[in-house]
């Protein structure tokens, strides 16, 4: 599946230099709805992002627990 993302995100980076594209997750290339993160969490997730800093959610749940911040993606009330 990394394979088809890796794919995807460098087939949609070619497009966006001819034409209008959505914006789009760097990471796995699907388009992306907006979402709020806070500027200190996006300051340690966003230097892990290749090709640009636009990522979807899910891989944003991803690349904060890689940075070891679980707790900031988890959709329960605190
Ligand atoms: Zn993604």
């Amino acid at each position: 599946m990394k394979l088809f993302y890796y794919f995807r995100v460098k087939f949609k980076l070619i497009l966006k230099k001819f034409c209008i594209v959505p914006s789009f997750c760097k990471e796995c290339g699907r388009n992306v709805h907006d979402f709020v993160v806070d500027d200190n969490i996006w300051n340690k997730v966003g230097k892990h992002i290749k090709n640009g800093h636009v990522l979807c959610y899910d891989c944003f749940c991803e690349k904060c627990r890689h940075a070891g911040l679980p707790d900031v993606w988890r959709l329960v009330k605190h």
